[in-house]
């Protein structure tokens, strides 16, 4: 990949230069716009790699541009919000985002959550062109066609409810699943009162193919949204 392009769609002018030196300073491509209307014809015309998105814009909700980008393109995008308004992001994530950076945040998140964005666009870009039904993520593998789990080509038994859930976030690596998504993907529906019932799940998955469960490096908790399979 070139220069990575980056589209900042943000209102506040001292964020917006932030981002954008940040950006800069790193080697990044990047566009701004504004508002939303503007982010919604920026996406499509200059066709950014990632879109770091403001949730507070003057003109369109955040929520309404993500649906609206999602109905043609893939392309990672990254909500900004403040810390009070966990809903939003939990929101902004059903709705298709990939990641949140909660207000104020500081120049190596940013970055770190570009990079792991960026991973997600090389894989599918590296992914189309690769027909087979193995998932290889480090050192697990899984074998959709066979239904099994490797870490490090020993094979890892799961209870059914275990492989659903790591084929959920296998299938969505990059991406911050929120506990509904996951609950309805998985179970097919979605109640507040099965978020602790995921969480013996996922610790139990966790056992199962983490090295370190207390510090796993597959599944990162994202603590009152959810969770989310990384890229190693
Ligand atoms: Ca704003």
């Amino acid at each position: 990949m070139n220069k990575p392009k980056i589209l900042i769609v943000e209102d506040d002018p001292a964020i917006r230069n932030l981002i954008s030196a940040t950006l800069e300073a790193h080697d990044y491509q990047y566009h701004t716009a504004m508002n939303g209307a503007s982010a919604i014809l920026e996406s499509a015309s200059y066709i950014p790699d990632v879109m770091i998105l403001d949730l507070g814009l003057p003109d369109l909700d955040g929520v309404e541009i993500i649906r609206r980008v999602r109905s043609w393109s893939n392309l990672p995008i990254i909500v900004v919000s403040a810390r009070s308004e966990d809903s939003d992001k939990v929101e902004a994530l059903d709705a298709g985002a990939d990641d949140y950076l909660t207000k104020p945040f500081s120049i190596e998140e940013l970055l770190a959550r570009l990079r792991v964005a960026l991973r997600r666009v090389r894989y599918d870009s590296a992914r189309l062109l690769d027909e087979s039904s193995v998932y290889v993520n480090g050192d697990l593998k899984i074998d959709y066609a066979a239904g099994c789990v490797y870490i490090k080509e020993q094979e890892v038994h799961l209870t059914p409810i275990e492989y659903k859930l790591l084929c959920v976030l296998a299938r969505n690596t990059g991406k911050v699943l929120t506990h509904n998504f996951i609950l309805k993907e998985v179970w097919g529906s979605a109640m507040a009162s099965d978020t602790p019932s995921l969480r013996v799940f996922m610790a139990t998955l966790r056992k199962k193919i983490e090295e370190t469960p207390a510090s796993p490096k597959y599944i990162q908790t994202h603590i009152g949204i959810g969770y989310r399979m990384l890229r190693q």
